[in-house]
């Protein structure tokens, strides 16, 4: 079984993110970059159903500048077997990712599309469910368990207020959620490896896919400062405080 994995660089989780002076988006100068955590935990997955022996090929696939060439080269070395970059400097929102990835498909044949549940970047939650549509696939997100068995997949999704197992029939799309798995770090001799594994280039008018964004972005803005709390003296105080200033209660 083949398994085709959706990777994205984003600003790392760790960085405080900074809006830009003129609200058109945030600072990316001289940030540290990395793997979108929602698709770490994709590749991580794609892997185990390797090391399980249910996967043979795990092709990782990106969309985006050059320098996603190192966010390939970190899947590479978590166990993915080539790569494949969609190269374009151009902003790409989730309904073009989802093209070129249908086209990624077509070309590639996988078995199963595994991404993450959405991107900390641009919390989107859009590109897996419009995969699914375009391909006519079934699809499972928010995956916290996911076993292959009989050209089946069962995906176990979070929900709301608990578990939902849906069966699908392969090929399938599936998005991973938080709790799906813990990815495991790269070893030195797999970064050493993974510079040897096949990285192809390709670009969105290679593949036939405008990627004229569809949606405008008309400003930026960096959530309100939180106010600093009180402390009341009484629960007297508290309850009048809840009643009259806060009129929540
Ligand atoms: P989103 O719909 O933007 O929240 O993204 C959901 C998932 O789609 C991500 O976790 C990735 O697996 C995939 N994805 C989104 N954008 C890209 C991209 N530029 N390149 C590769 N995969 C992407």
């Amino acid at each position: 079984m083949k398994i085709l994995v959706a990777v994205k660089r984003v600003i790392d989780y760790n960085v405080k993110v900074r809006v830009k002076a003129d609200n058109t988006g945030v600072e990316t100068a001289n940030v540290k970059m990395s793997m979108n955590p929602f698709c770490e935990i994709a590749v991580e997955e794609a892997v185990r159903l390797k090391e399980q022996g249910v996967a043979s090929e795990i092709i990782v696939a990106s969309i985006g500048p050059q320098q996603s060439q190192e966010t390939l080269r970190t899947a590479l070395a978590l166990g993915a077997d080539r790569a494949i970059l969609v190269k374009t400097d151009e902003e790409v929102q989730p309904l073009a990712v989802s093209k070129i990835l249908k086209e990624l498909v077509n070309k590639e044949s996988p078995d199963m599309v595994i991404l993450g549940k959405q991107t900390i970047d641009g919390d989107n939650n859009q590109t897996g469910q419009m995969l699914s549509a375009l391909l006519d696939w079934p699809q499972g997100t928010f995956a916290s368990k996911v076993v292959v068995e009989d050209g089946k997949v069962n995906v176990t999704r979070e929900i709301d207020g608990g578990l939902e197992t849906v069966a699908l029939q392969l090929p399938a799309v599936v998005t991973t959620d938080l709790r799906l798995n813990e990815p495991r770090f790269a070893s030195l001799p797999n970064i050493m490896k993974a510079k040897k594994k096949t990285l192809d280039e390709t670009t969105p008018d290679e593949l036939g896919v405008d990627i004229s964004p569809r949606v405008k972005t008309l400003k930026v803005e960096s959530p309100p400062a939180r106010e600093a709390g009180i402390k009341v003296e009484s629960v007297d105080e508290l309850v009048e405080k809840l009643k009259n200033e806060a009129k929540v209660i």
